[in-house]
């Protein structure tokens, strides 16, 4: 059945509304110390999951924020619509799981009305997602980045110590079958999901998912890692390219991925060298916790206490200062990152804390 027209109608003015804003508020670009533009924000909105991968986060001990930490939806909506006047045009929700937050959509839907805003994303691991993929689809989301990195029920088991595979796999059909753009991001680990990577490639000849392998990154709540990461990105790729002939295709300005494609397939193949650290030089993007802390690197310690800025009464201008400032002292990469962090000891805190 077709959608009302008055649906049709009000999703058009919306994107309008969008355009505008974005021609009448956004000021400039904002450049970072290094030259490079900074256009996206990574936003976690919990630390919360409803899956335990073992690469992320410890099975048992985890200690949750308590709940007046988190950042409200008023305050990330602020911090966003701030964000959008320096230059902002697209933002990713991200976790902990984003929809184990009550009301997530609401969150979603304001987001999509801030002005200058033009790309909203999500990262998530699909276990609750399904229901939400046709409201998604109104609200005009970009894309949706699905975390799964085996299509073997009982390796899904081993790998998120949770019983949730069918319903990621409802999510993904769902997303496909309301044609949003779908990127399967997928932890390449060594002795645990090798064998997946061939699988997992195969679903895009079918269906127009790109497949997204990434290194594997020290942050799993523990500290604990490889002494050298066997499972490169290049290792990756070498292993790919014993399948098939890949076909390189451009990758966008601040891609993370190395992208290919195989011959006639209707999606796209992605390394990215997340633990290697390539793709620092036109890094374009932002991290803000779930607790409000600004992250101008994923390998930092935090440059800057936003919810204590917000919740002491800073005003839109004081806040814009401090970010402009934090921006301007960003680390070149992320081995400058990691070396600059306080404590001086290397990463190891549990992703679901950063939101990847
Ligand atoms: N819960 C959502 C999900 O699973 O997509 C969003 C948060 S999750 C922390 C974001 C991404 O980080 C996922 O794709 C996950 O695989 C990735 N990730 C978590 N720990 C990682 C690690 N140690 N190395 C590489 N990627 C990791």
């Amino acid at each position: 059945m077709s959608p009302p027209i008055w649906s049709a109608l009000s999703f058009n003015f919306q994107r309008i509304k969008v355009k505008f804003g974005f021609n009448l508020k956004q000021l400039t670009t904002l450049y970072d110390n290094h030259g490079r533009p900074i256009n996206y924000v990574r936003l976690a909105v919990t630390d919360r999951c409803n899956l335990r991968c073992f690469y992320c986060m410890p099975e048992e001990g985890i200690r949750y924020l308590p709940k007046k930490h988190l950042l409200t939806f008023e305050e990330i909506e602020r911090l966003i619509t701030i964000l959008a006047t320096m230059g902002i045009t697209k933002v990713r929700l991200t976790g902990g799981e984003p929809f184990v937050r009550n009301d997530l959509m609401k969150l979603i839907n304001g987001i999509s009305e801030i002005p200058g805003i033009q790309d909203l994303h999500l990262t998530t691991n699909g276990v609750l997602t399904a229901p939400h993929v046709p409201e998604l689809k109104k609200l005009g989301i970009a894309s949706v980045n699905l975390s799964l990195d085996t299509l073997d029920k009982s390796r899904f088991y081993a790998i998120t110590r949770r019983d949730e595979f069918e319903p990621v796999m409802n999510t993904l059909h769902s997303l496909l079958e309301h044609n949003i753009p779908v990127k399967i991001n997928a932890v390449v680990m060594e002795g645990k999901n090798i064998g997946d990577i061939i699988p997992l490639i195969e679903l895009s000849k079918e269906h127009a998912v790109d497949i997204r392998f990434i290194e594997e990154m020290p942050f799993n709540g523990e500290g604990n890692h490889y002494p050298t990461l066997n499972w490169t990105y290049k290792k990756i790729l070498e292993y790919i390219q014993g399948h098939y002939s890949l076909v390189k295709i451009s990758d966008a300005p601040s891609s993370t991925s190395y992208n290919y494609k195989v011959e006639g397939y209707k999606g796209n193949v992605g390394v990215i060298a997340a633990f290697s650290r390539t793709f620092c030089g036109t890094c374009n993007r932002i991290r803000i916790t779930a607790q409000g802390t600004l992250k101008t690197c994923l390998y930092d310690d935090g440059a800057l206490d936003l919810r204590q800025l917000l919740r002491n009464g800073a005003d839109d201008q004081e806040i814009k200062t401090i970010l402009t400032k934090a921006f301007r002292s960003r680390a070149k990469d992320g081995f400058e990152a990691e070396a600059r962090r306080q404590n001086h000891s290397p990463v190891s805190e549990s992703m679901s804390t950063i939101g990847g």
